[in-house]
């Protein structure tokens, strides 16, 4: 089961993300700022990270340069609001593997995601991921 962390400071989006990939067999964690994110991190060993850019305290950008202090090769995916382009850059320099722009489109998310699982070797999910 692929194990996907949200961050994000909107706990609503967090749910609706949530659900969302529940319903499809990933197991979901949330955090609503980059402390709880980073020790979901070390605790949890998510396969890919979606993280929110602009968060109060630690913003998303911070909180991906700790993920990659952490792991290097963890994926992390960043989410964000079309203004922040110049964040993208500078997000992409630190080693975020996509990033997405709120709002949300789903369908958008799960193929990106969706990416980047299958480029894991050790996760095995190939069967799983060509039933649908
Ligand atoms: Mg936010």
């Amino acid at each position: 089961m692929p194990k996907l962390l949200v961050v994000d400071d909107e706990h609503d989006i967090c749910d609706f993300v949530k659900n969302f990939f529940q319903e499809r067999g990933f197991e979901v964690f949330t955090a609503s700022n980059g402390d709880e994110a980073l020790a979901m991190v070390k605790e949890d060993k998510p396969d890919i990270v979606l993280l929110d850019v602009k968060m109060k305290g630690m913003d998303g950008i911070a909180a991906l340069k700790h993920i990659k202090d952490i792991d290097r090769s963890l994926k992390v995916i960043m989410v964000t609001a079309l203004e922040d382009q110049d964040k993208m850059v500078e997000a992409s320099k630190l080693g975020a593997c996509d990033y997405i722009t709120k709002p949300l489109v789903l369908d958008h998310l799960e193929q990106t995601v969706d990416k980047r699982l299958k480029e894991m070797p050790d996760q095995g999910l190939k069967g799983e991921f060509s039933e649908r």
